[in-house]
């Protein structure tokens, strides 16, 4: 596997994205129905002296999640907590953040879906009413006590959105799915990250990285610096489209992004099966992905960049799927 594709941050990565990542609206770049539903909330909550309401982000890995709600806190003038479901898999961990809030604080709780049950009800109240539910003594004696929070705004980020129970769900006033980015896009965040790694590079040399990025920002942030590397240590420093290419072709990136596993996806359906209908299950079985993942990270990306369709009967590979990989598109074929 190609790790250098995957929109999940490598461990040495975190230092590297701080330094890149957007603070402000205006530096957010696409996402545009997202950001007119936030400007929209955003303005109504200060106008009224609220709190932001409770916002579930849903999407693949590396789009922006947690970029939006650190940016959200910062527009609003409040503090930022971050954390993730595993981190809270005692009762106690997510109380302890919770009475530590300040009014109107945003508390980010990546992966939201895999919250334990026990957390999970705590934040019931939590959320509904800023109330902390807390029981005490045992037996025929225990109560509960309810504990007052300040009122703050959940953030919850999830690749799954499927897989969040309803009471949860139900609990966000706001929902809402990041979507891949276009390659215009792309191309301006890449320029926007070159810009402040001081790399100089032409637009057409951003077009390349982004065309490779698999509208992923982490990816395209990621492919910039190794070929900035490239272009410092065996060129003269720019990034031009040749230069990108050339040293997008050594890392093995393939001139759409596509890593391993939609390589064989897409081939399994042409030489195995024509080309589709094929179930989802056997893509799964070929490609030795969970059908989870193939649904929600490989097909979504396959689909943007036209060369899947999901039919009611299963997917099938598109002409530009034929080409890509070298084959012929079935109506070009003899018969
Ligand atoms: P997620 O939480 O969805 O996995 P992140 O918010 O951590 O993704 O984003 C990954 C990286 O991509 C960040 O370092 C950030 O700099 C960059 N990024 C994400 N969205 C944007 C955007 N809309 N504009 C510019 N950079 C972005």
């Amino acid at each position: 596997k190609q790790d250098i594709l995957q929109p999940e941050a490598a461990i040495d990565e975190g230092k590297q994205e701080e330094s890149i990542r957007p603070h402000r609206f205006a530096d957010y770049i696409g996402q545009k129905d997202l950001k007119d539903v936030l400007e929209i909330a955003i303005k109504a909550a200060k106008s009224r002296s609220e709190v932001l309401d409770h916002l579930l982000l849903y999407g693949p890995p590396g789009l922006g999640k947690t970029t939006m709600a650190m940016i959200l806190a910062s527009e609003m003038g409040v503090n930022y907590k971050i954390t993730s479901a595993p981190a809270l898999e005692r009762p106690r961990d997510i109380v302890g953040l919770l009475v530590n809030l300040k009014p109107g604080d945003v508390l980010f709780i990546d992966e939201i879906h895999r919250l334990s049950r026990m957390t999970e009800e705590i934040l019931y109240p939590a959320m509904e009413d800023y109330r902390l539910d807390i029981t005490v003594g045992k037996g025929s004696s225990a109560r509960i006590r309810s504990i007052p929070l300040s009122k703050f705004t959940l953030v919850g980020a999830t690749t799954r959105v499927g897989a969040l129970t309803s009471p949860l769900r139900d609990r966000f006033g706001l929902v809402q799915k990041l979507r891949f980015y276009e390659v215009e896009e792309m191309t301006q965040i890449i320029q926007r990250t070159a810009q402040l790694l001081q790399t100089p590079m032409t637009k057409d040399g951003a077009t390349e990285i982004a065309r490779r990025s698999r509208g992923t920002p982490r990816i395209g942030n990621r492919l910039l610096r190794r070929v900035r590397d490239y272009a410092e240590v065996k060129k003269s420093g720019e990034i031009t489209e040749t230069v990108a290419a050339e040293a997008l072709q050594l890392f093995q990136v393939d001139p759409c992004g596509l890593d391993w596993t939609d390589r064989k996806m897409l081939s399994v359906i042409i030489e195995n099966f024509n080309g589709g209908p094929v179930g989802l299950e056997t893509i799964a079985a070929a490609t030795g992905e969970d059908t989870q993942t193939i649904e929600e990270v490989y097909e979504p990306y396959l689909m943007q960049i036209g060369y899947l369709s999901r039919t009611p009967r299963g997917r099938t590979a598109t002409k530009a799927a034929y080409k890509h990989l070298g084959f012929t598109p079935p109506n070009q074929q003899m018969s």
